[in-house]
């Protein structure tokens, strides 16, 4: 039988967590907060940044939203950037992508004050991620080493074949399992759109993340029955007249086939919002100095 690794119900425990660690500050005259800063007027980005401000409110996180006209020049929002890392009470700090073209999205990135930095993006961050001393893990990749964690899902000397390597997933997903550490030690391979032959890789793994965006790329060919597939995949696909949203994996084919898989909905997706609220707690936790205990 397939396991389903249900990320809802992970991402419910660690919010209860983040909700009692806000708790805990609090009873220190402490709220952590989180700023959004909004460039693109992009509906998907309105809809992630209102997901973002929805989840520090159930958890008690103060959530300030800033929004800088598209036309402004790039200096805007850098200067919008620079008061919110002067500010005490802005504990975490992320800009939303895409921004308009004539920003430099590398720059955003790199304004953000790095103790401030919950995506992981800034390029100090980066640098510390690669060295294997990261300072906030990116959020995808942090959900997805729990939930492989919470799954008993070992990566100590697992072969984990990634595909996709872009910055917010592949890449620092495959620094993250390749550190030395508990929830590390994997042997990791990372495909892309350029690999000769996809299925070869895959089916020797024991975990495939698949995270191409390419809607039920992975199916029962490239997979074995004792393949664990964590699916990142968010894709709105038209279905018998209808809009509905799959992932990089073929669910169907692969439930009954093989060891473990992830849903999409109700697998990454959920972890990946849970750990910008914990990476927030984590920041105000180092900004503070309050031995804060964090799920
Ligand atoms: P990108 O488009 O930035 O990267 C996709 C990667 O997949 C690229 O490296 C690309 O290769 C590779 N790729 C594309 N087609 C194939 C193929 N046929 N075979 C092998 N590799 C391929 O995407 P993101 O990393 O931003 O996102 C990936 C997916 O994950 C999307 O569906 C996105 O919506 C979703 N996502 C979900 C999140 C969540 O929280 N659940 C968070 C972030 C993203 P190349 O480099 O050669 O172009």
């Amino acid at each position: 039988m397939t396991q389903i690794i249900d990320g809802e119900a992970l991402a419910g425990e660690i919010r209860e967590g983040v909700a009692d660690a806000v708790a805990a500050f609090e009873s220190e005259g402490v709220t952590p907060g989180l700023a959004t800063v909004l460039m693109e007027a992009d509906p998907a980005s309105e809809t992630y940044v209102n997901m973002k401000q929805r989840d520090c409110e159930e958890v008690g996180i103060d959530g300030i939203h800033v929004e800088v006209d598209a036309d402004a020049p790039e200096a805007a929002l850098f200067d919008r950037i620079d008061e919110l890392n002067d500010d005490d009470g802005v504990h975490g700090i992320l800009v939303q992508m895409p921004v308009p073209d004539h920003v430099d999205e590398r720059a955003a990135q790199a304004a953000v004050d790095p103790a401030k930095d919950v995506d992981g993006f800034n390029p100090e961050n980066v640098g510390r991620l690669v060295a294997g001393e990261p300072r906030f893990r990116p959020c995808t990749p942090f959900g997805i080493q729990r939930l492989l964690a919470d799954a008993g899902v070992e990566t100590a000397g697992a072969d984990v074949v990634v595909v996709g390597r872009s910055n917010i997933v592949g890449r620092p997903l495959a620094n993250l399992l390749t550190r030395r550490a508990d929830d590390g030690n994997a042997t990791v391979t990372i495909c892309h759109s350029k690999t000769a032959d996809l299925a070869a890789h895959t089916r020797r793994a024991d975990v495939v993340v698949a995270a191409a965006g390419v809607p039920e790329l992975i199916g029962r060919e490239e997979v074995t029955p004792e393949t664990t597939v964590v699916d990142v995949g968010i894709n709105r696909v038209e279905r018998d007249g209808e809009s509905t949203l799959v992932g990089d994996a073929d669910f169907e084919a692969l439930d009954g086939y093989v060891d473990a898989i992830t849903p999409v909905p109700g697998g990454v997706g959920p972890m990946t919002r849970a750990m910008l609220l914990y990476n927030t707690v984590l920041a105000a936790r180092r900004q503070t100095g309050l031995d804060v205990p964090l799920p």
